[in-house]
Order: C-alpha cells, then sequence, then structure tokens
C-alpha cells in the first residue's frame, strides 16, 4: 500500500468515480441507478465541476439550433434533458424553445447559441445535491485522488487526501472524470497534451459573473449595428490604445436571472491547467483582468454602465488539458465525416470552437469572428467505446474532456451534452462489467451503445 500508515481508513465501493463535472455526476447516477454502490470524489467544495465551480451555468450542446426548421433540435437526451428540464420546470433555467433566438436571445447575437440552456447557479448546485441524496451515492467533497496502486494493469486502490489525512478506496472499477484525465496520469497511462508539436493548448479562461447589466439594451446595440461580440467597439478601442487584451472578443451570456450575465471573455495565453504554479498564476491574472475589463465595458459597452462584479469563479476555466491515449481514436476526418461505429457511445452536433493556443481570438476551424458562417460544420461526431478507454489498464473508464480524441475535435464533445453523455456510457460500462465479472476494457461497447437509447439517450 503506497501511503502505508498514513491511511487512516478503507473504503470499498462497486465503483469510485473521481470529479463531479457533468461527466462524473452521469457516470455516479447513471451507475447508481444500474444498482451499484458508488463513491463521488470531488476535491472541490459543489459537485457540477466546470457546470458550478467553474461558473459555466449555460448548458450546451444537449439542443441545437436547426436554420431550416428554424426550431431547436434535442439532440442528447438521457440525463442532460432530465436535469434541464427539471430546472426549467422550477423556472431556474431558460427553456430554448421559448427564446426570440433573433431578437432576445442571452448570448445577445448567434441564434445557434440559444440553444445553450442558462441555469441558476445554486439551483443546479442544489439540484445534483439531492440526485446524489436520492441515489446510492456517496459523496465526498474537498476530497482530493493523490495517488493510485497499479498491479498486473489494473487499479487496486486509490488514495484521496482530506483534511482528516488519506483514505484509500477499493474498487472494480474506476471512472476518470477529473478533465485533466488524472486518474489515469496517476496510474501511469500514457496521454497526450495539447498540440503534437509544442504541446501548446488553447486558452482558458475564468469567467465571471455580473449584474445590473441592461440586457435590452446590449442586444438592440448588437441587432442595430449588426455588431456580434461588439467587434467594431473593440478595433475603435484597440486602435485608441485603449483595448490591450490579447483577443478581439466579448462573450456575455444572460442567465436565468434577467440582466445578470456570465462573462466568458477573457482569455489567458499559456496556461497549463495540470501545473499548480500556472494555475495560482492564472487566477491571479484572470482577477485582475476581469477588473480591467469590466472598468472597459461599464465606460465603453452599451449596457454595461451599472454592471457589477458578483463574482469570480472558484477555480480557473480549462478547455483543454491531457486526453488519454485510447484504446480507439476519433481523428478530425473521421468526426467530421460523421464515421459512424457499431459501439458509438458519445454524440456531438455541436460545432468546432477550440481558439489557437496563442491568438485566442482566432479559432483554427473557423473564417473569421465577422464570418461565423464559414463555421467548419459537420453532421454529428460519433465516438466508440475504445475513446474511453486507456492503454494499459483495464479497469478505469474515462468521460468528459480528457478521452481520446484528436484535440480539434474536443470543441465539439467537451460541452456539457455530450460530456454527460460520456458519463452515462462509463456508468453502465461500469455496470457491465460489475455484472458480468469483467473489466470495463472486456466490455462489449455494442451493448453499451444499446443500452443509452434504453435510457433515452438520442444516439
Ligand atoms: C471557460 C470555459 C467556458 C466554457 N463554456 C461552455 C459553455 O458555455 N457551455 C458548455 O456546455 N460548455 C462550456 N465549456 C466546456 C465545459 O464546461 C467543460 O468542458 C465540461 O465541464 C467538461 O466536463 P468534465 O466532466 O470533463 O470536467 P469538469 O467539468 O472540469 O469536471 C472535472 C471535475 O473533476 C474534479 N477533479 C479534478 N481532479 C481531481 C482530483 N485529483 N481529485 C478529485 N477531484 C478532481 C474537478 O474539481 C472537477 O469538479 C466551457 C469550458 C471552459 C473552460
Amino acid at each position: 500500500m503506497r501511503f502505508g500508515s498514513d491511511v487512516y481508513s478503507l473504503e470499498t465501493y462497486d465503483v469510485v468515480v473521481v470529479g463531479s463535472g457533468p461527466s462524473g455526476i452521469a457516470a455516479a447516477i447513471q451507475a447508481s441507478r444500474k444498482g451499484l454502490s458508488v463513491a463521488l470524489i470531488e476535491r472541490g467544495g459543489a459537485f457540477g465541476g466546470n457546470m458550478t465551480s467553474g461558473g459555466v451555468c449555460h448548458l450546451l450542446g444537449g439542443r441545437r439550433w436547426d436554420v431550416s426548421s428554424q426550431q431547436m433540435v434535442r439532440e442528447v437526451g438521457g440525463l442532460f434533458d432530465e436535469i434541464t428540464d427539471s430546472l426549467i420546470s422550477m423556472k431556474k433555467a431558460i427553456d430554448p424553445d421559448t427564446i426570440d433566438v433573433y431578437n432576445n436571445n442571452p448570448f445577445g447575437w448567434y441564434p445557434r447559441m440559444a440553444a445553450g440552456i442558462a441555469c441558476d447557479i445554486e439551483a443546479l448546485k442544489l439540484y445534483l445535491d439531492e440526485m446524489i441524496q436520492a441515489s446510492s451515492i456517496k459523496p465526498y467533497l474537498f476530497s482530493t485522488l493523490i495517488g493510485v496502486d497499479v498491479e498486473d494493469g489494473r487499479v487496486m486502490r486509490a488514495y484521496v487526501s482530506d483534511q482528516g489525512g488519506i483514505r484509500a478506496f477499493e474498487a472494480h472499477s474506476f471512472v476518470d472524470a477529473t478533465g485533466d484525465a488524472q486518474l489515469s496520469f496517476l496510474a501511469g497511462c500514457p496521454c497526450h497534451k495539447g498540440r503534437d508539436d509544442d504541446h501548446l493548448m488553447t486558452p482558458a479562461t475564468l469567467i465571471a459573473h455580473i449584474d445590473n447589466v441592461d440586457m435590452d439594451e446590449y442586444v438592440r446595440y448588437q441587432n442595430a449595428h449588426k455588431s456580434p461580440k461588439l467587434i467594431e467597439i473593440i478595433k475603435d478601442l484597440r486602435e485608441k490604445g485603449i483595448w490591450t487584451f490579447p483577443y478581439e472578443i466579448f462573450i456575455s451570456i444572460e442567465l436565468n436571472d434577467k440582466d445578470v450575465c456570465m462573462l466568458n471573455t477573457v482569455r489567458q495565453v499559456g496556461v497549463d491547467g495540470t501545473d499548480a504554479d500556472s494555475i495560482t498564476a492564472a487566477m491571479m491574472d484572470g482577477r485582475k483582468e476581469t477588473s480591467d475589463l469590466l472598468a472597459i465595458m461599464k465606460e465603453y459597452f452599451p449596457g454595461f454602465q451599472n454592471a457589477r462584479l458578483r463574482w469570480t469563479a472558484d477555480r480557473i476555466g480549462i478547455r483543454e488539458s491531457r486526453r488519454i491515449d485510447g484504446r480507439a481514436y476519433v481523428t478530425l476526418s473521421e468526426a467530421e465525416n460523421g464515421t459512424t461505429y457499431e459501439d458509438t457511445v458519445v454524440r456531438s452536433t455541436y460545432n468546432f470552437d477550440l481558439p489557437d493556443p496563442l491568438r485566442p481570438s482566432f479559432d483554427p476551424m473557423l473564417g473569421s469572428v465577422e464570418n461565423p458562417d464559414v463555421k467548419r460544420k459537420h453532421i454529428g461526431i460519433n465516438i466508440p467505446y475504445g475513446c474511453l478507454l486507456p492503454k494499459e489498464i483495464s479497469n478505469i473508464v474515462a468521460c468528459g474532456r480528457c478521452i481520446s480524441v484528436s484535440r480539434e475535435v474536443l470543441g465539439p464533445i467537451r460541452v456539457t451534452g455530450p460530456a454527460m453523455m460520456s458519463g452515462q456510457a462509463a456508468g453502465l460500462a461500469c455496470a457491465f462489467a460489475f455484472d458480468g465479472n469483467i473489466d470495463v476494457a472486456e466490455v462489449d461497447g455494442k451493448k453499451i451503445n444499446s443500452e443509452l437509447r434504453q435510457v433515452g439517450c438520442i444516439l
């Protein structure tokens, strides 16, 4: 046992899920609904990962704006719909079907962004707490995975640090829902990070929430001036030397309450989400930049004269870090061509949107900010089960943004809807492994595909 006498307790479960973002929550709930005992380990103080502690309570990828029918289409189903429909019925989230996408959408522009479900962050936290309490999941907050014992290609024990010391966890299967592939990495699985040549990753963002916005004025201005993301104003401010940030866009999304917005504008270059010094600096830089940005917004941006900072997120928002080296891998061309698999376990129709690591307003998969319609299209990306399985360890299944795809494909699959679907797939994989007394690596992905349809996922 790696930490020996430092371990103050040994806990045993059928499944240990590490990380409680959209993918980890879905994995834990799905496994619990299949009758398994589940430990859900989260280093933060709330469940939900980037949706809550990261401040991104704008849930994309579950619905899509269909231009030809001029309607919102459901794309993910399953737990994504269950959670968002519940919040909508409690009036704690905005129903995309009720939005006038051309004249009054929470994004202020771009009809397709109205498909993101904006919700009340506190209501989401509470709802996830209640879901967990109503299940067989044992929650562990403020608990950080710090190491694993591996024997014969299997994780035998996971070690978790908390204020009491170190606890050890044993389980039949382990789910890596850490976003950073931290569990797989600690187990010695090979991982990829960033671009193949220089390993640089797409910029990070410290999300902020603001209130006292005059959303009507902001939307009116964008519509009247055909100025998405206020790029004309920013251009002018850049020429005058007022705007010195390394990006040319402004993204503010109205949340469930009128005139309360999530600011997703700051783009922090050179951040490595797996390096403690880097994310420490990024938090502090992000707070300073948010304050500087707010001063400019108040003076120059229509609708933001009286805006107030409510909160900056508890953690830096990392779009990209490690991806596992998986038993399968989806390339960009496979994704774009909509290659299908018998064992598809995740599907996404969300667009490619990962900005260039060094030029935060330039998306290598796009034409330009001015011409969003040239956005590289795809007909729906399918991910086979093997992309959730790290090489070398047979009882880890990964989900969320650390799965085995080419980094361009991260854009569409990392958003909340597909991340939740991958979590449901991971939860089902654990159930099949447990029932068959085999490891997740031996589970037939076709069975997961079929069961995902039965639990309402759209494949
Ligand atoms: C700035 C930004 C803006 C975004 N905007 C949107 C948007 O508008 N809409 C949308 O749908 N998506 C958006 N996304 C993408 C989306 O939020 C994430 O990709 C998604 O949350 C990934 O889910 P996940 O479950 O893989 O990881 P996460 O949500 O990151 O969850 C991982 C969890 O694992 C925990 N964890 C990590 N390591 C450990 C450890 N060692 N021990 C214990 N716990 C650990 C973390 O604390 C975290 O809670 C955005 C992302 C960023 C960064």
